[in-house]
């Protein structure tokens, strides 16, 4: 395992994205998110990507240089198109335009189709909960491929599906932050496990056969995962695709990474009551959670986005550790690229 800087690592993964013909703007941004998916310890959405990313430019499936825009839209909605650029560009411009509206309408609701990979979707939420406001954001595929079966079922009928929601706490604390796949795992942990040479958890996938395996390459080789708290999970996901497809008319036949779709919510809780007032009670209830003892096996009850703050402290300071095998990859890239690197 090395250890990188993380301004170095983004510098290098900048500089490839514009070797590759991105625009300054889309590689800074496209950037930023995918280094700080790491420092979050999202490991399988930060740049471990980069190569994936490369290889959609140069197959003319990701266009670098598009800029999303709004086709359609009302004082507190809007659809945009995101241009098949990088998924990241199209929603950090949703969860903008989504605040904005929040601000005038008390809620602003943005669905985005025709993006590629959207990322950490918790990013867009995160950013919501910095305006002092609440985010949802959920994102799924306008099209296959569905490499999660629906719960009782013996073959893909979903993408992995993501739901994030964050809440503004006061005096700068990092927000209370949901943000997961509604498969068993997210399918970048996947490659990550595999990066690693690592098996995966018992009730996480299924092999081509539909038989349950924790040999991660089972997955790789046509099998399956499975939805998160079986038919609860299931449910979730069936809404996440039908917000996120369903609102944006992003849907498409047969298969295709870039049709991904997004949806952002923003809700000012000034419309409701005094901001003051409900960060108040976010206190409230974040002490009443944090002052529960810890059952055995635990050392401390944590908030949902206590780990992404923390390890984006730690990180930060002490550098990403990123496998060689994902360094090595991003250095291949590099060299396609005719990029000097800077990290490592
Ligand atoms: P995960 O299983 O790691 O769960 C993360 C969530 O659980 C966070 O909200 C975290 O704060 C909370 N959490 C973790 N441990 C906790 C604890 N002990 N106490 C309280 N809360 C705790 O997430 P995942 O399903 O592996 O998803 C990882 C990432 O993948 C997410 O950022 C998601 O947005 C991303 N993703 C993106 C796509 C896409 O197409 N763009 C698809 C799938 C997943």
């Amino acid at each position: 395992m090395l250890t990188m800087d993380a301004r170095k690592l983004a510098e290098d993964a900048r500089a490839i994205f514009t070797a590759a013909g991105a625009t300054q703007e889309n590689a800074e941004i496209v950037t930023h998110s995918l280094v700080d998916a790491n420092l979050t310890g999202h490991d399988s959405h930060g740049v471990i990507r980069v190569p994936f990313y490369a290889q959609e430019i140069r197959d003319g499936r990701l266009d670098p240089r598009a800029s999303p825009r709004v086709t359609r839209e009302t004082g507190s909605t809007a659809v945009m198109d995101g241009a098949a650029t990088f998924g990241q560009v199209a929603s950090r411009m949703a969860a903008d335009l989504a605040i904005a509206k929040a601000r005038e309408a008390g809620l602003g609701s943005v669905v985005a189709m025709n993006c590629h990979h959207t990322g950490r979707i918790g990013e867009w939420v995160e950013r919501i909960a910095a305006a002092g406001m609440i985010g949802m954001s959920t994102t799924a595929g306008g099209g296959g491929p569905y490499h999660v079966a629906p719960f009782g079922g013996a073959k893909g009928g979903l993408g992995t599906n993501p739901i994030a929601w964050a809440m503004p706490r006061a005096r700068g604390r990092p927000p209370i932050l949901l943000d997961y796949a509604t498969s068993s795992v997210a399918q970048g942990k996947l490659q990550v496990a595999r990066a690693k040479g690592e098996p995966v958890p018992p009730g996480t996938i299924l092999d081509a056969e539909g038989r349950p395996t924790t040999d991660v390459e089972d997955f790789f080789a046509g099998g399956l995962m499975l939805p998160f708290a079986g038919h609860k999970g299931y449910a979730l996901g069936v809404v996440v695709q039908l917000l996120s497809v369903g609102l944006s008319g992003g849907e498409v036949s047969g298969d295709d990474q870039r049709a991904s779709c997004l949806s952002v919510l923003a809700i000012d809780p000034n419309a409701f009551r005094p901001r003051e007032e409900f960060t108040d009670y976010v206190e409230t209830t974040a002490q009443r959670l944090k002052s529960v003892p810890p059952a055995p096996g635990f050392s401390e009850v944590l908030l949902p986005g206590e780990p992404e703050a923390r390890s984006r402290e730690r990180r930060s300071r002490d550098g990403i550790p990123l496998p060689e095998r994902t360094w090595e990859a991003i250095q291949t890239t590099a060299r396609e690229f005719g990029v000097v690197l800077s990290a490592g």
